[in-house]
């Protein structure tokens, strides 16, 4: 299970990703988290720097697409305000989120074309493996802002990453260093 908890990138942020670059590698289509991935918990409305790098992201010519496991309004209220099409109480590391989202794109992909984006390795990085899915891990824009089942796997977090760093060092120091080093 550990290897499916390795992501192929990590990002210091959405707004730190060579999308062109990405592009240019063959993917087509993104599929992204919203809390603490795009914007925190705490965030209450639509902000302009977001709105842009949405903009910039399809202007490069991808498809962007939300996946959420909140059941929240707020999922609907952020996607609806950005204008990002998108699948809520998505159940990652569940695959049937993702594959919603992948139909909403008319499974025009193929699965080294997609990437998936997202804060945490046990839902997100976790379901875009078992999807074998391009996966990118970014840091949390805002971990004090944390809700309950995050926590939960924020835990489950650390304990995995102590295994992978024992485990499997070379792919800890490459891929999860970055992300672990306030974890563990
Ligand atoms: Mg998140």
């Amino acid at each position: 299970m550990i290897k499916k908890l390795i992501p192929d990138y990590y990002f210091k942020s959405v707004y730190d990703i060579p999308y062109e670059q990405l592009y240019e590698q063959g993917i087509r289509l993104i599929l992204t988290d919203m809390d603490n991935t795009l914007i925190s918990y705490k965030q209450t409305s639509p902000d302009e720097k977001l709105f842009k790098l949405k903009e910039r992201i399809l202007n490069i010519g991808f498809e962007f697409i939300l996946v959420s496991n909140s059941r929240k309004k707020r999922v609907d209220y952020f996607a609806k305000a950005y204008d990002i099409p998108y699948v809520k109480f998505a159940l990652k590391p569940l695959k049937r989120g993702i594959k919603k989202a992948i139909k909403l794109a008319k499974g025009k992909y193929n699965k080294n074309e997609i990437l998936i984006l997202g804060d945490q390795l046990m839902t997100d990085t976790y379901a875009g493996k078992r999807c074998k899915l391009v996966v990118g891990l970014v840091e949390a824009v805002d971990k004090k802002t944390d809700i309950g089942p995050t926590r939960f796997n924020r835990r489950l977090e650390r304990f995995f990453l102590k295994r992978i760093k024992k485990k499997m060092p070379e792919e800890y120091d490459k891929y999860l260093k970055s992300y672990g080093e306030n974890i563990i």
